[in-house]
């Protein structure tokens, strides 16, 4: 599998000598376009620091890492693929977060159009964009209110919106539904799913959220920076 995510022998040390620690060892991990996968372990087993790795916000040790068909990191050949990894962030990478984290003095659309405009898209363009999505996750209705207007769970679909505006090939989210309730979670979920086979995304949930792990499909363990993939309940939540 090319495009997607695919990780390949990732491993990450943070210090040296004694006091190094071996958050990553040697983890292999493939997402192919339009699959939601669930990545669950206990606190400080390297859930964060993987999607860093990922996400180009910290540097691997060692390892591969290909997103969208592209490697964007290879130890064996000089490290980061690209010298702009805030473009590669801004382009390639959608984050969601445990927070919505909207920006509070711009409206819905431009909170989900500012990124296409940083990245270069005219901003009619970008706000086309933006509305199309937050159709798509059944907000557009809120397209002009103000983030403190909206509910939580309006909040966390525009913030989803803003992960997909730039179209990337793999989206990152770290605890999406910890915060909300059942109902509200496995509507975050259903989303991410229809989202990702809407756009082909590949997503990443990181979560201990036992109300969320029955629907996945797959789901990698990590435990003490390695991960075991074991196959899901894959529960139907349409
Ligand atoms: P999780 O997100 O699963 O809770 P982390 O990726 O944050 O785990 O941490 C994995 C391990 O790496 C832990 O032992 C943690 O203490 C260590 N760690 C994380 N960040 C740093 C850092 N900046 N410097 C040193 N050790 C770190
Ligand atoms: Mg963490």
């Amino acid at each position: 599998m090319d495009q997607g995510i695919r990780i390949e022998g990732l491993s990450k040390r943070y210090g040296e000598g004694d006091t190094a620690v071996e958050a990553l060892k040697e983890v292999n991990m493939s997402i192919a376009p339009g699959e939601v996968v669930g990545l669950v372990g206990p606190s400080g087993s390297g859930k964060t620091t993987l999607l860093k790795c990922l996400g180009a916000v910290i540097e691997p040790t060692r390892g591969r890492m290909t997103l969208g068909g592209e490697v964007i990191y290879d130890s064996d050949a000089g490290g980061w693929k690209t010298r702009d990894l805030r473009a590669l962030r801004r382009d390639r990478i959608g984050f969601i977060f445990q927070a919505p984290y909207l920006i509070p003095f711009l409206d819905v659309t431009d909170n989900v159009a500012l990124l296409p405009m940083l990245a270069g898209r005219a901003n009619g363009a970008s706000r086309a964009r933006a509305l199309e999505l937050l159709q798509a996750l059944d907000v557009a209705h809120r397209a002009r209110a103000q983030p403190s207007e909206l509910s939580g769970g309006e909040q966390q679909r525009v913030s989803i919106a803003r992960a997909l505006a730039n179209q990337p090939p793999v989206i990152l989210a770290d605890e999406p539904t910890a915060p909300l309730d059942s109902e509200r979670a496995l509507a975050v979920v259903r989303i991410l799913n229809q989202m990702a086979s809407q756009y082909q995304t590949a997503i990443i949930v990181v979560t201990h959220d036992e109300k969320i792990i029955p629907t996945f499909k797959r789901i990698y363990h990590i435990r003490d920076g390695k991960t075991v993939e074991e196959a899901g309940e894959g529960r139907d939540i349409s």
